[in-house]
Formats: structure tokens, C-alpha cells, sequence
């Protein structure tokens, strides 16, 4: 009797660790322990308004897209590492969304993260750039996605460098590039 006692206790343990090092080491993203405070999906819901929104039958994003952008865009394809048209990309200018143009990330918040994919370390202004737990994996990520037309663009991690310790990690086929105009 005891030693089977001892074997539920063990168990028990076992069971509890295994949870608490899962919960420590994989844990979601939380909007409210990001460093800027302004950056929750409330406000961003009045940004981009259901006129703005772009939705295309299944049939037409295939007609549109290469067959990469649709593997990542529609499909939340991941691109190899190491491989993307945008990962050794220094212009200056704003990254946009290879769905439907809207800017996503400004190249003045492009870092090297080493990671094989363009990384940023926030959106670009405007608040078009989503976020929602993804459990595609055994472990939740975050991920990114279009706000405009729902194309998914790559996940967001929380050990990127300042200003906000996040890494927005995403797909260069996700994204076109636009230079920045010289009057802005
Ligand atoms: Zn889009």
C-alpha cells in the first residue's frame, strides 16, 4: 500500500511539474504585460473599419497571389529560414501586405534578429497589423495577421531588443515594399 501511495505522489508531482514548466515556458503573449501600453485590439478595432476590409473568395486569392503568398497568407504557411526576398533588406520605406497593400511594418523597426526571417519590433502606424493566439503547435503562439483581409504574416515573440522586447517575426512572401516618399 504505501509504496503504491508513494507511486500516486510521485505521479501527482510529476504531473503538476510538468504543467507549471509548461505554463512558464510556452505562456501566450498577454496585450496587457506588452511594454506600450496603447497596443490592445480595443482601439485598433475603430482603426480599421468593416468598409476597409478586404474579403476575396478562395477562388480569387488564388488568381491574385503567387503560389507562395497564398501558402503563407491564406494557408499560415511558414517560408524556410534563411530564404525570404525581405531577410537581407535595409531600404527605407514601409513593408505592406502582399493580400492587400495596407503598410504593416516601417523598416526603421527592422532589426537582425538572426533568425532567419524579417523581424521587427513593432507594427508600423495604423494599426493593421492584428494579433491572436494560435494553437496550430502543441504550444500557444501569437500570431500576426492583416488586419485588412485576414492574410496571416508570421507570429510575435516576446525576446526581441528595445523599445519593446518583442520580436515580430514575418514571412517576406507576406509582404510587398513600398520606399518611403521623400515629402513625408
Ligand atoms: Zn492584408
Amino acid at each position: 500500500m504505501a509504496t503504491r501511495k508513494r507511486t500516486y505522489w510521485l505521479v501527482g508531482i510529476v504531473v503538476v511539474a510538468s504543467v507549471v514548466v509548461w505554463l512558464f515556458m510556452f505562456r501566450p503573449l498577454r496585450m496587457d504585460s506588452r511594454v506600450s501600453g496603447s497596443r490592445t485590439d480595443e482601439p485598433l478595432a475603430q482603426k480599421v473599419t468593416e468598409q476597409d476590409k478586404v474579403e476575396k473568395t478562395d477562388e480569387q486569392w488564388r488568381a491574385q497571389l503567387t503560389e507562395d503568398q497564398y501558402y503563407i497568407l491564406r494557408e499560415a504557411g511558414t517560408e524556410l529560414r534563411g530564404t525570404g526576398a525581405f531577410l537581407d533588406h535595409h531600404e527605407d520605406g514601409v513593408y505592406t501586405c502582399a493580400g492587400c497593400g495596407s503598410p504593416l511594418f516601417d523598416s526603421r523597426d527592422k532589426f537582425e534578429s538572426g533568425s532567419g526571417w524579417p523581424s521587427y519590433t513593432q507594427p508600423a502606424e495604423g494599426h493593421t497589423v492584428g494579433e491572436r493566439d494560435d494553437y496550430a503547435l502543441f504550444f500557444v503562439r501569437t500570431e500576426v495577421y492583416c488586419r485588412t483581409c485576414d492574410g496571416h504574416l508570421g507570429h510575435v515573440f516576446d525576446d526581441g531588443p528595445n523599445p519593446t522586447g518583442l520580436r515580430y517575426c514575418i514571412n517576406s512572401a507576406a509582404m510587398g515594399f513600398k520606399p518611403r516618399d521623400e515629402n513625408q
